[in-house]
């Protein structure tokens, strides 16, 4: 039994095409496998076989709002059809379009018209982001580099730095629930949140009606392991473990890899 509960396919940021995400994940012995795109299913529209052994798990990485920082809600094992997430999926897609049209309008200020254009050409598929901007400007010869780009127009505290507007934590909660699924808060870890902080965003998670936590993410090291695992113990939530796959060849974050779950530590599949 090897569950990956969260990995990424170009449907979002992966590399990896989505048959070709499920076929690597059976090839490294995985046996439980969700998708999680951020803001979207659309992986599971493009799979065409699942290999034998694997068992596809419905799966989403939800952006959120807690407090003043950025949260991923991780939904495992939800009705993909179900009205309120069809339409979560939708509100977040525009929420990232807004975005864009707002990044689009700073440039214009600045001199530079038709980049939303350019840079939608330049995400494809993809959610239009700052890099594609970035990449556009390159390609015009606006800047010498994404570097530059980021630099002058686009990196932190500059007038390019969009923030975006997610829903509160409670929100993506929610929609997972009513979705049928299970809520997991993604890697608490990377949050930079002390100990207190940390507990705070438990204690609203929970209240909103969260049920469990990635205990591992990747590779990470052995004593962030038993934390968590105390931590997810504590607060009496089902554990979650996956690898954040992107893309080949990042050895933090191979399909089906990451720190062994603790024997202590009730696993969230077991409850499906
Ligand atoms: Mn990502
Ligand atoms: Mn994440
Ligand atoms: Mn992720």
């Amino acid at each position: 039994m090897l569950p990956d509960l969260h990995c990424h396919t170009t449907a979002s940021d992966g590399r990896l095409a989505p048959q070709a995400l499920v076929d690597a994940a059976a090839e490294a012995g995985v046996t439980v496998l969700a998708i999680t795109d951020h803001d979207t299913t659309a992986a599971y529209d493009q799979i065409v076989a699942v290999p034998e052994g694997l068992t596809l798990i419905n799966g989403i990485e939800l952006s959120s709002r807690w407090r003043t920082i950025g949260v991923h809600v991780v939904g495992l094992n939800f009705d993909r059809e179900h009205p309120v997430m069809q339409q979560a999926v939708t509100a977040q897609m525009q929420r990232r379009e807004e975005r864009a049209e707002r990044i689009a309008a700073v440039l214009a200020r600045k001199g530079f018209t038709g980049t939303l254009a350019g840079a939608r050409a330049l995400a494809g598929r993809e959610a239009v982001g700052r890099p594609h901007f970035a990449r556009y400007l390159e390609s015009i010869g606006a800047v010498r580099s994404v570097d530059e780009a980021f630099q002058k127009y686009l990196g932190n505290g500059k007038a390019g730095d969009v923030k975006q507007m997610w829903p509160e934590l409670e929100e993506a909660v929610a929609w997972i629930l009513a979705a049928g699924g299970t809520p997991v808060l993604a890697h608490p870890a990377k949050y930079d949140l002390t100990r207190t902080r940390l507990r705070a965003l438990l204690d609203d998670f929970i209240a909103a009606g969260g049920r469990a936590m990635e205990v591992s993410s990747g590779q990470q090291p052995p004593t962030l392991t038993r934390d968590l695992a105390a931590l997810c113990n504590e607060r009496d939530l089902w554990a979650s473990v996956g690898s954040d796959f992107h893309q080949p060849g990042q050895s933090w974050a191979m399909l089906g890899r990451y720190s062994p779950l603790p024997d202590s530590c009730e696993p969230v599949w077991r409850h499906w």
